[in-house]
C-alpha cells in the first residue's frame, strides 16, 4: 500500500493554489520513483546474484520509506508488508532506511503519530513479546487464564458472535483499558474499538499472538482511518509492548506473556 503525508505547511509567500500544483507534481514523481525502487528491489532480491542471502530482508521487502522534497512541498511515501523483519538489520537495509538528517528522523520520535508501516519498537514482534507457545482452544487449561474484557469504553466488533473478541490475556486487557481511557480523553464521544483479539478460528498466520489472546486489532468507534496514526501512538503510551500500524484499516498491538 502507498500512503502519503500531507505536504508541510506552505510559506505565506506562496499561494495555496501554487502549492497544490507543486505538491501534485511531487506526488507523481514520487510514485514513479517508488515504482522503480520496488521493481528493482524485487529483481535484485530474487536474482541469482542475491544468493545465498537475499539482498534485503530475508523474508521479502518489509518496509520502503521514501521522502521527497521540492521547494515547500514534501511527500512521504511508505510501503509495508507483513514480511518478517530480521532482528539484526543488515547494512544494506540501514542505508535504504536511513534518513539524511535528524529533522527527517524526528517522524519516528516518541510523541508523534505513527505512519503506516511503523512498528514500535522497531523490532520483530516475537523478539519483543516472545513467540507463541500454542494455539489456545476453549477446552485447553490455558483458556482459564484469559479474561473477558467488558469495559463499556470499548466497542467490540464480535463478528463471530461468540464473544471471542473480548477474550484476552490479563496484560492485554489492562493495556486496552488504559488505552480506552486515553481515547475517551483524546476524542470525547469516540471509543476504542477491538475488531479482533483472541482467535479460535485459525484466521491468522501460524505464529500469530492472537491465538494466545496476546494481540488485538484496533480502530475507533465511529470508524475514522484518520485517527489511526494517533491511536497507534496512544497505544504505545498506554503500555502496549509492540504496536504496528499494520495498514490503513487497523492498528495491531500485542503484549508479552
Ligand atoms: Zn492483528
Amino acid at each position: 500500500m502507498v500512503t502519503r503525508k500531507a505536504p508541510e505547511a506552505a510559506a505565506a509567500k506562496h499561494s495555496a493554489d501554487a502549492d497544490r500544483h507543486q505538491s501534485a507534481g511531487v506526488e507523481v514523481a514520487a510514485a514513479e520513483l517508488l515504482k522503480t525502487v520496488v521493481t528493482s528491489l524485487e529483481e535484485t532480491s530474487s536474482s541469482a546474484a542475491a544468493e545465498p542471502r537475499r539482498l534485503f530482508f530475508p523474508d521479502g521487502i518489509n518496509l520502503i520509506s521514501l521522502s521527497i522534497s521540492i521547494g515547500n512541498a514534501k511527500v512521504e511515501l511508505r510501503v509495508s508488508s507483513d514480511a518478517k523483519a530480521p532482528e539484526i538489520v543488515p547494512p544494506s537495509v540501514a542505508v535504504l532506511a536511513g534518513t539524511e538528517s535528524c529533522r527527517d528522523s524526528s517522524i519516528f520520535l516518541a510523541g508523534d503519530d505513527l505512519t503506516i508501516g511503523d512498528k514500535v519498537p522497531a523490532s520483530a514482534e516475537s523478539a519483543v513479546c516472545g513467540a507463541i507457545k500454542k494455539r489456545i482452544r476453549r477446552t485447553d487449561v490455558e483458556f482459564k487464564n484469559l479474561v473477558a474484557n467488558n469495559n463499556p469504553l470499548i466497542a467490540f466488533k464480535d463478528e463471530e458472535g461468540t464473544g471471542a473478541d473480548r477474550m484476552m490475556s490479563t496484560r492485554l486487557s489492562e493495556r486496552l483499558n488504559a488505552l480506552a481511557k486515553t481515547v475517551d480523553e483524546e476524542w470525547p464521544g469516540t471509543r476504542l474499538r477491538v475488531t479482533e483479539a483472541w482467535d479460535e478460528d485459525d484466521e491468522h498466520s501460524g505464529t500469530s499472538l492472537h491465538y494466545e489472546g496476546r494481540a488485538a486489532d484496533l480502530t475507533t468507534d465511529p470508524v475514522d482511518p484518520k485517527k489511526l496514526g494517533r491511536l497507534g501512538r496512544l497505544a504505545v503510551e498506554a503500555g502496549c509492548d509492540w504496536v504496528w500500524y499494520e495498514n490503513s484499516g487497523h492498528v495491531h498491538v500485542s503484549v508479552k506473556a
